[in-house]
């Protein structure tokens, strides 16, 4: 019965109170109640204090003139031991052991006669019978010397037994009592503690900013738990402005308590004395359904820690990870909304653009003020000199630079094609940048810029504070990285689609509508030029004669011999059919007569078969009264056709005939 206080039915806990009729009667009920309750032989065992209790109660009670010098009282459990007395061990008698077991196997009354040193005595054991099942639980004896000077020692025994019995079941029902009401406590402060966890979970969960639920679990561990210290160890940089959130460092922290509960994902409770108190350490991990984040550490004194305060502190943990997780996982999918703003913006403005100066400006000012970084630079490897020029950059000391393939960070990058990120350059033994030094940098993040695969560039971005830029920032910007690489290629691509369709594809040579713009630049940008025109002779007959594919291989022979006979500078272009024509920026009629000389006899000489051309020549320069492409092309084309008229296979100058 004693054992099963703990599991009490709930309409017991509760105490009545007020004096109304009801609470009254339910008083009564539990009056009876109590009267119901009872020892069984399976308290036998744990009966001792009550006993004794019970001894010291009947002792203080029962009237002591009586039996004061000349009685002993003793009480005796169901296994024949003495658990209560005033004897002292001289007063000690075998024959009161073997009566008290006579008592309990007869479950009867003895009384035993004898003498000693002292004189006569009289020993009588009596039987206590617990009050429902009768049991006999205990044995009540008295040793009586001078036995006879009370005749009615028998009666008087029966009725101290009787009285201890009373003062036993009074400690009984105490000690009942007293559990019940301990027991009702106990509810009440889980009430209690449930109600304040319902709070607090509800409030974590209205909330979606993480920083947010860990000051809520400190509010409320502060709040239940004045006396507490507790920190948590997060696993994950986090910049919390809260100072009682730390990263949890593997190395510092070696085998402790945190870095274990971490570990295995577990509650870990110690508790150990420090100086005359018990202090109870706690790693409580903080985790979701994805992962560990991190550990609470709790110190307290261990006498306010009972096990379902340790209870409260796990669930509230628990549901600080949950939170915690649906908070993180909300505000990432908030900075990915972002990053994909920012990423969609960032395209959208360089693809407005298809010119590769003006994309990696856009790329520079938008990264610099994307990352609120200090300086940037973008440089691009030219192919033909293997060097990584400076494209746009914020320092002005470094526009129209170029360095060296294997110099500092974007020779590292190249090296390595893979992104780079310094917190502390000055510590950093890896490499040496002149951008860091000109910059005064200490914080970098670098990514390499890859056109198809190959890394054509980098991005350099630097601030003066350590550590300035975080992890995702260094992710964010290998994807906008990813993105500048596409616009580079996209520019890359049309410049040479549009170079494409400048260009004839049989001869080789520019086509006309090109020839025609260069020279309206020119002539707007320029003082003076002069434009060859060139014909095949007789070109139909070629065609005729050899067929036309021949003839198209005639043309390139021509075509080819032209490209060869001038300079770089000079533009030469397919003007329609047979006809091609080069400008020769510059240069006045005279010069560029010097060139369709060349054209002229080289042609004679190496096409096969063989053929001629004749050529006419007009120039402009900016004194001219009327200045335009028409006016050229027209005088050229009529030397030309001078040229023809006078025998082909020759030079004409505008108004003036030149023979070999
Ligand atoms: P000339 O210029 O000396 O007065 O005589 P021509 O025979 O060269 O002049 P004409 O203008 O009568 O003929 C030009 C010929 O060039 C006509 C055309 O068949 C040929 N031709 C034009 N373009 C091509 C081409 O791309 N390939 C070939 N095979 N022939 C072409
Ligand atoms: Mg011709
Ligand atoms: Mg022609």
């Amino acid at each position: 019965m004693l054992e099963h206080l703990g599991s009490l039915p709930a309409s017991m806990h509760s105490p009545s109170s007020g004096d109304s009729a009801s609470s009254a009667a339910q008083r009564n009920e539990h009056a009876f109640w109590m009267q119901q309750m009872d020892i069984t032989p399976f308290d036998f065992s744990y009966l001792k204090n009550l006993l004794q209790q019970a001894y010291t109660d009947w002792l203080t009670q029962h009237d002591s003139n009586w039996s004061a010098s000349s009685a002993i009282y003793s009480v005796w459990n169901t296994e024949g031991i003495c658990v209560a007395t005033t004897a002292d061990e001289s007063m000690d008698r075998p024959v009161s052991g073997q009566t008290v077991m006579k008592c309990l196997e007869t479950r009867k009354a003895q009384s035993l006669r004898g003498s000693d040193e002292h004189g006569d005595f009289l020993f009588i054991a009596e039987p206590l019978f617990s009050r429902i099942n009768k049991d006999m639980f205990a044995v009540f004896t008295a040793f009586i010397y001078e036995p006879n000077r009370y005749e009615t020692s028998e009666e008087i025994v029966r009725s101290e037994a009787a009285h201890y019995r009373t003062c036993f079941y009074r400690r009984f029902e105490y000690i009942f009592m007293a559990d019940l009401l301990k027991a009702h406590e106990q509810t009440a402060r889980e009430e209690h503690r449930r109600s304040i966890l319902f709070q607090i979970v509800q409030r974590m969960h209205d909330k979606m900013d993480v920083d947010a639920i860990l000051d809520e679990v400190f509010d409320s561990i502060d709040y239940l738990y004045p006396t507490t210290h507790m920190n948590l160890y997060m696993s994950q940089d986090r910049n919390s402005s809260n100072p009682r959130i730390r990263p949890l460092l593997v190395h510092e922290h070696g085998e402790d308590i945190c870095l274990r509960s971490f570990k295995d994902g577990q509650t870990i409770v110690i508790r150990s004395d420090h100086g005359e108190n018990r202090i109870v350490e706690v790693g409580l991990p903080l985790k979701g359904k994805q992962g560990i984040y991190g550990v609470f550490h709790i110190q307290m004194n261990d006498e306010l820690m009972e096990e379902p305060d340790l209870q409260l502190i796990t669930v509230m943990a628990d549901m600080a990870g949950t939170a915690f997780e649906n908070a993180k996982l909300h505000e990432q999918s908030n900075m990915l909304i972002q990053e994909l703003r920012l990423i969609n913006d960032l395209t959208q403005r360089l693809n407005k653009s298809l010119h590769l100066k003006e994309i990696y400006q856009i790329a520079e000012l938008e990264l610099k003020d994307i990352f609120q970084a200090e300086s940037c630079c973008i440089l691009q490897l030219n192919d033909t000199t293997n060097r990584f020029e400076v494209m746009s950059s914020s320092i002005g000391e470094l526009r129209h630079k170029s360095f060296s393939l294997d110099y500092g960070i974007a020779g590292l990058l190249y090296q390595t094609e893979e992104p780079l990120i310094l917190s502390n350059y000055a510590q950093d033994t890896k490499v040496s940048s002149v951008f860091m030094e000109i910059t005064g940098s200490m914080s970098l993040m670098a990514s390499p810029i890859r056109v198809n695969g190959q890394v054509k560039g980098t991005i350099l971005l630097g601030h003066p504070k350590q550590q300035y830029f975080s992890y995702d920032n260094y992710r964010l910007l290998q994807m906008l990285s990813i993105h500048v690489g596409l616009a580079l290629s996209n520019a890359t691509l049309h410049a040479e689609v549009r170079r494409l369709a400048n260009l004839d594809m049989l001869t080789g040579l520019y086509v006309r509508h090109y020839l025609d713009s260069v020279i309206h630049e020119k002539q707007a940008n320029e003082f003076c030029g002069s434009l060859i025109v060139v014909d095949i002779d007789q070109f139909k007959q070629v065609n005729d004669t050899f067929g036309h594919q021949t003839g198209d291989q005639v043309l390139k022979q021509v075509s080819d011999i032209i490209k060869s006979s001038v300079r770089s500078d000079d533009i030469c272009a397919r003007w329609g059919g047979e006809e091609l024509a080069i400008y020769v920026p510059q240069l006045g009629i005279h010069q560029a007569l010097e060139y369709a000389e060349v054209i002229r006899s080289r042609v004679a000489e190496e096409t096969r078969p063989p053929v001629t051309v004749s050529s006419g020549i007009a120039e402009w320069n900016w004194m001219d009264d009327k200045v335009s492409v028409e006016s050229l092309f027209y005088r050229a084309d009529m030397a030309l056709y001078e040229a023809k008229n006078n025998g082909r296979n020759r030079i004409v100058l505008e108004e003036q005939e030149v023979t070999r």
